[in-house]
């Protein structure tokens, strides 16, 4: 990215938890940016609205400006959002990634020493999942059980395709293209090579799903094949080769949903950077999230080619609201994502060093606080006004 020196960032501030989370974020980037740029750069935030906040200044849910000045500015960050119940709008972040197009969903896991882990090694675990954003169960083309549509696509598949289906059924449909597939393998090889990862992995449920996930497998293999046939070699190849990896190359490989859940808790040194459809990357990553401090460390971002939204991954946590108590840790990770995207890694490391140095002299939220034993509790935003110290 060609970057100024004062980008304008638009920043949605969210619902519930958001707001809280959101100034911690600004107060810790705004001080990175000023120390590793010795007062040369500097973000010029933009607030636009999204969800109950902007419900109740503009009747709109997801106002136009709001998509326009993240199109423009090319670079966003959100915090968590309420979505409406009922109303037609299916969920505000679905929206916004179909709007946006933004068809990568970007979850790094990293332990923070220090924090309570269910697993024995967490300090093993180094991942990073791309998982596609608008394909599978989740492009919303579903039939409630009962309704005329249903009906009709019940019929149609009893007497046109002798699919033995029951009456009365809920339908829904699972869309993986070649073209989806992909353009999100690319990403992720791409990322792997920039950042030095040694392997790909594409987790797939091929063995059950196989024009779906089993073509997901094919895609992403020839994805490698046509786009980095240089830098890449498949697990088979090293095999072939004697187990040996030439120097430099990422090894693709694959891996069934089912196992790799079990890899990841077992051997995490084997997995660096996972590609995978909808589903099964919005459960791993939760999972995933969970074996190092839960959803107040896990940052992400959704890329597409041309736009990037950085975001909590959490929700609006409604009970904790404007309390001054959340973990401001997810969205102030998803701001050192936001900084290496503009270029400015050496800002986004003093934070990821700020951070761990904060949570190993044992000040956290309560959240964390709650698991680890002699630990300080402090709010939001004396949190991060320790990681700024
Ligand atoms: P949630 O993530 O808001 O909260 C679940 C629980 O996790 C909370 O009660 C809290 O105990 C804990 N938690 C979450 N974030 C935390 C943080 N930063 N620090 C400390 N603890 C934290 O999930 P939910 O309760 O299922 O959803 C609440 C609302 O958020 C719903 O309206 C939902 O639609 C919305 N939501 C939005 C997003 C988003 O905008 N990306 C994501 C998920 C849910």
């Amino acid at each position: 990215l060609a970057v100024p020196n004062d980008p304008v960032i638009p920043v949605i501030m969210g619902d519930g938890i958001g707001p809280d989370v959101m100034q911690a974020m600004r107060l810790t980037l705004d001080a990175a940016v000023a120390q590793a740029f010795g007062g040369q750069k500097k973000i010029e935030w933009l607030e636009v609205l999204a969800g109950a906040a902007a419900f109740a200044k503009t009747q709109e849910w997801l106002p136009r400006e709001t998509l326009d000045a993240i199109k423009e500015h090319i670079v966003a960050i959100k915090g968590p959002l309420t979505t409406p119940i009922g109303g037609g709008i299916r969920s505000l972040n679905v929206t916004i990634r179909q709007e946006l197009d933004l068809y990568a969903c970007v979850r790094p896991v990293r332990y923070f020493e220090g924090v309570v882990s269910p697993v024995k090694r967490p300090q093993d675990i180094d991942l990073i999942i791309f998982r596609e954003n608008t394909e599978d169960v989740y492009s919303g083309i579903e039939w409630k059980a009962g309704t005329p549509e249903a009906d009709k696509v019940i019929e149609f598949l009893q007497k046109e395709l002798h699919v033995n289906i029951r009456a009365n059924s809920g339908i829904g449909i699972k869309p993986i293209s070649a073209f989806g597939t992909k353009r999100l393998v690319k990403k992720a090889i791409a990322y792997a090579i920039q950042n030095h990862k040694p392997s790909v992995t594409l987790m797939h449920k091929g063995n059950i799903m196989k024009f779906t996930e089993g073509s997901f497998k094919e895609w992403g293999y020839q994805a490698a094949q046509e786009y980095f046939p240089q830098e890449t070699i498949t697990e088979q190849e090293v095999a072939d080769n004697g187990g040996k990896i030439p120097d430099g190359k990422i090894v693709i490989k694959d891996r069934l949903a089912d196992s790799l859940f079990q890899q990841v808790l077992l051997r995490p040194t084997e997995y660096s950077v996972i590609a995978t459809p909808n589903l099964n990357g919005d459960y791993i990553s939760d999972a995933c999230a969970a074996q190092v401090g839960g959803l107040g460390l896990a940052p992400g971002a959704n890329i597409s080619d041309h736009v990037a939204v950085f975001e909590a991954t959490h929700g609006t946590a409604p009970k904790y609201a404007d309390k001054n108590m959340a973990n401001p840790g997810s969205v102030i990770l998803s701001g050192v994502m936001l900084l290496d995207y503009l270029g400015w890694q050496s800002a986004g490391q003093l934070i990821t060093d700020a951070l761990a140095k904060t949570i190993q002299q044992k000040i956290v939220t309560y959240d964390l606080e709650r698991q680890m034993s002699g630990a300080t509790k402090v709010g939001t935003r004396e949190f991060a006004e320790a990681i700024v110290k």
